[in-house]
């Protein structure tokens, strides 16, 4: 079987641990590799490299550093394909799915490759008589990142380009579940002219996310997964003198108007709750019609296209849907299932109890699109995140009223509204209090030259990523003010200096 290990100082490194954890293929449901799991002087030997690297990577010119980056996107886009593959092998997801994921990471490196515009800094002549003034924004050192199952090439990236570009040198701890993509990054970096250091990859669970938490040489910790996860990092890290950003989880409602195009709005929730088996944190997981006539023909429109789901694995190309990452996790959605129909929701469509048919595939963590209609606030379906392919719908009868309902959520990552009203968009815009908004658009996912980013237990600390939020966070500003001795004065000044 094979055995995924670190990516230390340019290398492979096995590590000091004899701990591993098996890493399943979720299509056939058998494990085909395991990953070693770091003990903290694997993270020890991870960090010095980094600091090691560090000097002479944050004074290597922008320009230069771009242009490694640029050279790792080119790979990107020509071997895209390879990553892809890799993704879908451990994660499940369908392999044109991946390459979107592959897409929107990329584009992040793209963004980082204007590192010598962005790094620009502020100057001010004059700032008193003879003296002048300028501002530059300067690396941190070593950061870290930690990172979810579901986006195993697009979230690290969303983090360690820009830490790159700017100068800092860079560890990875990716998903113990899905790991093999982060190591080919590594190499792929290395190829395209990264010096050794630089970019480190130590797998691992909670062991190596302590050891990176409590490392003094550590400098900012950025992190993306679950909220009691999120909140830990955040107060761990930062009660460690480390700036963070932690990225948690969502539960994502969809409110769609009476004029809204039905249709339009059918599709769109196909693709936003069912894509990717729901494993998204931008997902819509709660369906909001205003009006019970609304919610009727919804219903109507949706069930026959969630039975006619395509479920199966990834070399399938006709599959549309893939299996869950893990059978314990499979376990956790249709127990959320359970619990609704229970709690008083109807199933109105069931996809507990799958079975994929294709050879090969009879034991894979696959389930079926589920739709609950008559959800309400008090269930746990609803206030639980359950990441899987359940759509709930919660019938209201105000635009006011699915507002309230939202903001009674304590996730605010995204959400959408279906409308062809000018006022309710602009109004739902303006005044919700959710970090991502989209209007007719189901999965508002911001651009790499914008920002990602939720509101409220969606997210800790102040910076979102990527962007020129992703700059400010690896970045930290330097003022200098500057006076040469013909400006000087002879005497001594005392007061508070002032232009008088
Ligand atoms: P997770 O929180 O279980 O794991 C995330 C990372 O934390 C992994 O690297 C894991 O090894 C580590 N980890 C897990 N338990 C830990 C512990 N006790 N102590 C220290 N480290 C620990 O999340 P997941 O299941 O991999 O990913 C799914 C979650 O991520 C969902 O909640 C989803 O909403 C969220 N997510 C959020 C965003 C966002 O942008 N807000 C994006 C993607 C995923």
């Amino acid at each position: 079987m094979d055995q995924i290990v670190h990516f230390i100082n340019g290398t492979a490194y096995k590590g000091r641990s004899d701990r591993t954890q098996e890493v399943f293929n979720p299509a056939t449901g058998e494990a085909e590799k395991t990953v070693v799991l770091a003990a903290v002087g694997d993270v020890d030997a991870a960090v010095a490299a980094a600091k090691a690297a560090w000097p002479k990577w944050s004074k290597t010119p922008a320009l230069r550093r771009a242009r490694i980056l640029d050279r790792f996107k080119n790979i990107l886009w020509e071997r895209g394909d390879q990553l892809a593959a890799i993704i879908s092998a451990e994660h499940g997801k369908t392999h044109d799915d991946a390459l979107g994921e592959v897409t929107r990471g990329l584009e992040v490196v793209e963004f980082a490759t204007s590192a010598p515009t962005f790094l620009k800094g502020e100057f001010s002549e004059n700032v008193g008589t003879g003296v002048d003034c300028y501002m530059v924004r300067q690396s941190l050192g070593v950061c870290a990142g930690i990172t979810p199952f579901n986006f195993p090439v697009m979230v690290p990236m969303w983090m360690f380009p820009i830490a790159l570009a700017t100068g800092n040198t860079f560890i990875l701890k990716p998903s113990e579940r899905d790991p093999s993509a982060a190591v080919l990054l590594a190499e792929w970096l290395t190829e395209a002219g990264l010096p050794d250091g630089v970019f480190n990859v130590v797998h691992g669970d909670k062991v190596a996310v302590d050891a990176l938490l409590h490392h003094p040489d550590v400098k900012a910790v950025s992190f993306v997964g679950s909220t009691p996860i999120a909140r830990y990092i955040h107060q761990t890290g930062t009660a460690n003198g480390k700036r963070v950003q932690a990225l948690g989880g969502a539960k994502n409602h969809m409110i769609i108007m009476p004029d809204a195009d039905l249709d339009m709005a059918a599709s769109a929730l196909m693709g936003a709750g069912f894509g990717s088996a729901g494993e998204r944190c931008m997902a819509i997981s709660v369906a909001v019609p205003v009006t019970d006539a609304v919610a009727d023909a919804l219903i109507e429109k949706l069930i026959p296209q969630i039975e006619a789901l395509k479920i199966g694995p990834a070399s399938d190309p006709a599959s549309e849907m893939g299996p869950l990452i893990t059978a314990q996790h499979l376990a956790k959605v249709e127990g959320y299932i359970d619990s609704g129909e229970a709690q008083g929701a109807r199933v109105a469509v069931d996809g507990r109890n799958y079975r994929q048919k294709k050879q090969g595939y009879e034991n894979g963590f696959f389930t079926g699109g589920t739709l609950l209609d008559n959800v309400t606030e008090d269930m746990a379906c609803y206030r639980g995140e359950i990441f899987g392919p359940v759509l709930a719908i919660v019938r209201k009868q105000s635009y006011q009223d699915a507002v309230d309902l939202i903001h009674g959520h304590e996730y605010a990552n995204g959400t959408a509204v279906f409308t062809r009203d000018g006022d309710v968009a602009r109004n739902f815009s303006q005044d919700i209090e959710v970090g991502m908004v989209g209007i007719n658009v189901p999965i508002p996912v911001p651009m790499a030259f914008h920002s990602f980013g939720g509101w409220k237990l969606s997210i800790f600390g102040d910076h979102h990523m990527h962007g020129m939020e992703g700059v400010r966070f690896f970045t930290r500003i330097k003022t200098t003010t500057t006076r040469w001795p013909s400006g000087m004065r002879a005497d001594p000044e005392f007061t508070m200096p002032t232009l008088g």
